[in-house]
């Protein structure tokens, strides 16, 4: 059976998708279509090789962009109701306490996604509509999903409870659940092949710092705790979402400030983190602020740091002694500067970082820790798409 797998990441209002072999891990296209549904931006980027299309104009829905890109494909050589396609790998952010395996997409299980939207409503409507779109303009094919929760669902009764009424908590679903799953699996497991010894052996903590951003303590390659709760809102501080805060303070804001429902969510998913304290969610340009003497950027990069050593600490003790750190993503694979100051001042943890090495960019996994410290600092390239495609392509093909 063949190894090309289409995998798919259907947001609110954006597709991200690439076209890839499972096997070699080699991309034959990828894109992004943005601005879904709203009257202007629409656009659809297009990479085939050296080829580049770009397309503006509305994008009225989901399908719409998928068939827009399915044009663009077509017009780089590429027909994808011919091309041979295994297998639709479709990123699903939430599978509740249903989905932690990858699942073949069946009707009834198009339904439960749905029926998810209730812990997710960002996101698996979004993943819902891709799944039915994609279903339409590719007939035959099977199509898979792979949960953002599903390494999440060995964490112990103790990690994943909340500490509220038992009853609620049980009729609503309330829990810790976690994301960025396939990420936090895919460097675990990068990490273990660098280090040489299998992902069983080894204690580890996972940074995967990007706009969202989540950590996690995995144990024999099993996860027993991460940031992210109930929502990906919980934990660390991020490019616009806050991380943990006092629940006291939504009340307070209603009361005082008369914020309702829709302002809190706004305030809690676009306008917290970075950007509430810097006025930038980019981290590229935080660090040019700080470098031009602006005392909130500071602030916020502090802030930042400051939660994540929280959760370092804590991961530490739960895990009683580590053999590996890994940073991942948009910032943790670029930023020395969050990575030092992650890491400054623990020498006496066995947890080092060798400046030079730091400093230095280079693709694939790293040691950013000198050789003789006891805990090795890696820098692990995720590649979610690639841990999509290799989950569909084995279940389809096995
Ligand atoms: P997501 O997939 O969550 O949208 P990414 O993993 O792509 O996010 O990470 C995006 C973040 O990575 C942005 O804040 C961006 O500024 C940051 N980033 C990308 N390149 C660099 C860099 N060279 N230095 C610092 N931060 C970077």
């Amino acid at each position: 059976m063949s190894d090309l797998v289409l995998v798919l990441n259907c947001g609110s209002s954006s597709i991200k998708y690439q076209l890839l072999h499972a096997d070699s891990a080699q991309v034959r296209a990828s894109g992004l279509v943005e601005k879904i549904g709203e009257a202007h931006g629409g656009r659809v980027v297009h990479e085939c090789g050296e080829q580049k299309l770009v397309h503006e104009g509305p994008i009225p829905d989901h399908r719409a962009g998928l068939r827009q890109a399915f044009e663009m494909f077509r017009a780089t050589g590429i027909d994808l109701t011919t091309a041979g396609i295994g297998a639709v790998g479709h990123r699903v952010v939430h599978g509740g306490e249903v989905f932690w395996q990858p699942t073949l997409i069946t009707g009834e299980v198009l339904r439960t996604i749905r029926e998810l939207s209730v812990l997710a409503p960002l996101h698996n409507p979004a993943n819902a509509i891709g799944i039915e779109s994609t279903s339409e303009l590719l007939p035959g094919i099977p199509e898979v999903a792979v949960f953002d929760t599903a390494f999440f669902h060995t964490l112990p009764e103790a990690a994943r409870t909340y500490a509220i009424d038992a009853k609620i908590a049980a009729a609503h679903g309330v829990r810790r659940y976690g994301f960025h799953g396939t990420s936090h699996e895919y460097v675990s497991e990068k990490a273990a092949e660098y280090l040489g010894r299998p992902t069983s052996e080894l204690n580890q903590i996972i940074f995967h710092l990007g706009n969202g951003a989540s950590a996690s303590a995995v144990r024999g390659g099993l996860a027993i705790d991460t940031t992210m709760g109930m929502t990906p809102l919980e934990g660390l501080v991020m490019g616009t979402r806050p991380g943990d805060l006092d629940p006291g303070i939504m009340p307070h804001l209603m009361n005082v400030a008369g914020l309702d429902l829709p302002a809190v969510e706004q305030l809690l998913n676009r306008d917290s983190g970075i950007k509430g304290l810097s006025g930038v969610n980019d981290f590229r340009e935080l660090q040019q602020l700080i470098e031009g003497g602006d005392a909130q950027a500071k602030l916020a990069f502090d802030v930042y740091i400051h939660q994540l050593r929280r959760y370092l600490g804590a991961y530490l003790v739960e895990l009683g002694t580590v053999d590996t750190i890994v940073f991942t993503a948009g910032v943790g694979e670029n930023s020395p500067a969050v990575r030092a100051a992650a890491l400054a001042g623990l020498t006496g943890l066995g947890i080092d970082v060798d400046n030079a090495r730091n400093e230095t960019r280079a693709p694939g996994v790293r040691r950013i820790s000198p050789d003789s410290a006891p805990v090795a600092v890696l820098v692990v390239p995720t590649n979610e798409e690639l841990a999509i495609a290799r989950a569909a392509d084995e279940l389809v093909n096995s």
